[in-house]
């Protein structure tokens, strides 16, 4: 996948957009050997001329700091017949990202320096984004015994989490905040009383009862971010919370913030953009777990990004194949993927007026890279380029041959979307090239 790097690549004359450094204006940016060395009105100057550079017109097109996904399910090691490393990484690189976090829900569950390593070693062989492994909270994810979480730490690991099962015991997560504060990782909590949710299918509300299925109450998710914000005020921890779905969660969080807690949350692009009446028609493609909600979660979900009380968004990009899809409801299994879809979706949300483009664009890059504490993509001089680079107004279709990750379960196949990745760096390097 990685392309022979040019030694000098000069985006002439693109609008160049990075919140982070109060940037939207016009430019040229210069990368020499992987390095950005020149931003600015012409700032290229006489490098354009030179025969070693490859120039890319920027008219029509965004240049914008690359996406770091914090929330993605690559299946390796255990279920690569979903997705593996490669595929999961190609498939982020053509949805704009130079950074994927993986969570630790693999076969084996990463919650050993040895799977950690592993994982870094086969994204080091693919040469894409770069990969950041989720260690566990607890050992096997049961809920009970710690893992090493130093040693996840020295492995590579940027934070730790349960993900696909909540820490439900309070004395476990209180001690799990405790020992990952003296580490400095932050703890991502998947948010879900299970004994409010067993035998869950969809939320629990009107569109339920009218299909007969058992409901996922929003409570069962406000109970557990009520009690970890508790639980990281006492403990003065780096709480996340994964897939934010109810309006409830939001109303605590935005109390939490606004009593300067070191709380943080992620969003979805489904959770923005879909409500339960998706599931009418019985599509398991519209499965997921948090599920699907109502208008009144998606105008909260969508107002707490834009005002920052949702610091970032997450793909909880979740490959499955036909096996685990193309059967009855209650037997499929839950998850969207989302790394190709996820800006073109959220572009869409800019359009409507729902987010700010500047605050869209900070979900995607710096607010989730300061979650994990990893370096931020920037459009500044002197750091290796992380960017993007997109086509705002470029419609296609989304569709199966399109897609490079394995699966294709997403409800928003066949739709027409418009914004497209053109181009996207990660360490000085080009990981995806569609401008040829
Ligand atoms: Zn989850």
């Amino acid at each position: 996948m990685p392309q022979a790097a040019s030694d000098l690549v000069i985006f002439s004359s693109i609008r160049a957009i990075d919140p982070a450094r109060g940037l939207d204006e016009e430019v040229d940016v210069v990368v020499e050997r992987g390095v950005v060395t020149r931003v600015g009105r012409g700032a290229a100057g006489d490098l354009a001329q030179s025969p070693l550079a490859r120039v890319i017109a920027g008219a029509g097109r965004w240049l914008l700091p690359a996406f770091v996904d914090l929330h993605a399910h690559l299946r390796e090691p255990g279920q690569e017949y979903k997705e593996d490393i490669l595929t999961g990484l190609t498939a982020a690189a053509a949805g704009g990202f130079a950074h994927v976090c993986a969570m630790p829900n693999t076969r084996p569950i990463n919650d050993t320096r040895a799977i950690t390593e592993m994982m870094i070693a086969r994204a080091e062989g693919v040469g894409g984004p770069k990969l950041h492994p989720i260690g566990a909270i607890t050992v096997g994810q049961k809920g009970q015994e710690l893992t090493e979480m130093g040693d996840l730490k020295d492995a590579g690991a940027v934070a730790v989490s349960d993900d696909g099962r909540c820490v439900t015991s309070s004395a476990v997560m209180r001690r799990a905040l405790e020992y990952a504060r003296t580490f400095g990782l932050t703890v991502i909590q998947h948010a879900e009383d299970h004994a409010l949710t067993e035998g869950s299918q969809m939320h629990e509300g009107v569109v339920s009862t009218r299909l007969g299925l058992r409901g996922w109450p929003r409570v069962a998710e406000d109970i557990i971010v009520a009690r970890d914000v508790l639980l990281a005020e006492v403990t003065g921890a780096r709480y996340h919370v994964a897939h934010v779905s109810s309006m409830g969660a939001v109303r605590i969080l935005r109390e939490a913030k606004s009593r300067g807690l070191p709380v943080t949350a992620e969003v979805t692009p489904h959770h923005l953009l879909l409500t339960d009446a998706a599931l009418i028609g019985y599509d398991t493609a519209c499965k997921v777990n948090p599920p699907l909600r109502t208008d009144d979660d998606v105008a909260a979900l969508r107002a707490a990004l834009a005002d920052g009380t949702i610091d970032a968004i997450a793909t909880d990009h979740a490959p499955h194949s036909p096996l685990e899809k193309d059967c009855e409801f209650e037997a499929a299994s839950p998850g969207i993927i989302g790394l190709e879809t996820c800006f073109p979706l959220l572009l869409g949300l800019v359009g409507s007026g729902a987010i700010p483009l500047g605050r869209l664009i900070d979900a995607l890059t710096r607010a989730p890279a300061r979650v994990v504490g990893i370096d931020v993509p920037t459009l500044s001089e002197g750091v290796p380029a992380a960017m993007v680079m997109v086509e705002p107004e470029k419609s296609w279709v989304v569709g199966r041959a399109r897609l490079r990750s394995k699966s294709a379960n997403t409800p928003f196949l066949g739709r027409e979307v418009r914004g497209a990745v053109a181009l996207t760096m990660s360490e000085g390097a080009v990981i995806f090239d569609a401008t040829e």
